[in-house]
């Protein structure tokens, strides 16, 4: 288990807090040193890195948390290598089927989807929900429509698809018939989670949060995890913290992860470092939930807790910048 704890620099204009802050998550789980080559942990650095130069430029120009978040997870939703937009994994009937969600942390207004398989920037959608809708979470054919009519750009299968993720399927449904002929053994068997996330804090002091994924391999039935759900997979709000979350969703939704770190912070007068820890490396673990979250809170603080071996994640304030995988860094 781990905990990433890093002290902010000091912002000349607010002194409580730095210029901006920005952490980013590319998925928890098993992810191993002895597992990747030293071009595969290259390459998922350099995308680490490249997300948060989106972020940051942005930030460092004056933007707004919430454009910050929304285009870093663009950004990363369009990398084949994280399970979010291209690259998503496979629902059990070979389909991608996408949720996201975003939170502005100054209005408390948010936007939700779930189930999409057609939009090609699902955080896109979530934001136009947010902003052009008087609705906080839509799904499935509804949700596209909904994209259509708001000029949102949409995408056919080819787009989403990657042999990594389309082969991981196969490896499940083989599991399934080996332990389970009744379909009752557990989605996503390798343990591999892989939700994008980004969690930001503007010059104007203003959070925002913003979690995109393709949820978990060889999900049924509909099936939709914490990422949509506002509370549980992510959340933000200026009084205290910016949330995105990672993990077996379920869990996640369960003890509304993403809420109760805010929940500790702002009832319980806990530290947000203090909270995330709390919940991610005690709760979640007597409780059996697998996973992590990145949050930044209202004076620049970071934290990036995570039960699970590795979780890819990064973060950028000014003057520091700084991508990890394992639980060892
Ligand atoms: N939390 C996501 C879900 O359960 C999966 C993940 O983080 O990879 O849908």
């Amino acid at each position: 288990m781990f905990s990433c704890q890093t002290p902010a620099e000091k912002n000349p204009a607010a002194p409580d807090r730095p210029e901006y802050a920005l952490a980013i998550h590319g998925g928890a789980g098993t992810i191993l040193k002895s597992d990747m080559t030293p071009e595969q942990d290259a390459e998922y650095r350099a995308a680490l890195d490249s997300a948060l130069t989106i972020g940051e430029h942005i930030l460092l120009n004056g933007g707004t948390a919430l454009d910050a978040a929304t285009q870093t997870v663009v950004w990363l939703e369009n990398c084949p290598l994280f399970n979010a937009g291209k690259g998503a994994v496979f629902t059990h009937e070979g389909r991608n089927e996408l949720d996201a969600a975003i939170m502005d942390g100054n209005t408390q207004k948010a936007g939700a989807v779930g189930g999409v398989t057609t939009v090609k920037n699902p955080i896109l959608l979530a934001r136009a929900v947010m902003e052009k809708s008087p609705h906080v979470f839509l799904t499935g054919a509804g949700a596209e429509q909904f994209a259509l009519e708001n000029g949102l750009d949409t995408a056919g299968p080819e787009w989403f698809f990657t042999q990594k993720r389309w082969e991981s399927l196969q490896k499940a449904l083989e599991k399934e018939k080996e332990q389970a002929p009744q379909g009752m053994a557990p989605a996503n068997p390798d343990h591999k989670f892989g939700t994008v996330g980004c969690v930001a804090l503007d010059r104007n002091g203003n959070l925002a949060a913003a979690t995109s994924t393709g949820g978990m391999t060889n999900k049924r039935w509909n099936r939709i995890g914490d990422t949509p759900v506002i509370g549980a997979g992510t959340y933000a709000s200026n009084e205290a913290c910016a949330v995105s979350c990672t993990g077996h969703g379920e869990y996640f939704i369960r003890y509304a992860v993403a809420y109760d770190v805010f929940a500790r912070m702002t009832y319980g007068g806990l530290s947000l470092q203090a909270a995330a820890d709390q919940i991610v490396l005690k709760k979640l673990v007597e409780k059996g939930g697998e996973g992590g979250l990145i949050a930044v809170d209202k004076t620049g603080h970071i934290a990036m807790p995570f039960n699970s071996e590795g979780m890819y994640r990064g973060y950028a304030r000014p003057g520091e910048r700084k991508t990890m995988i394992y639980g060892t860094e």
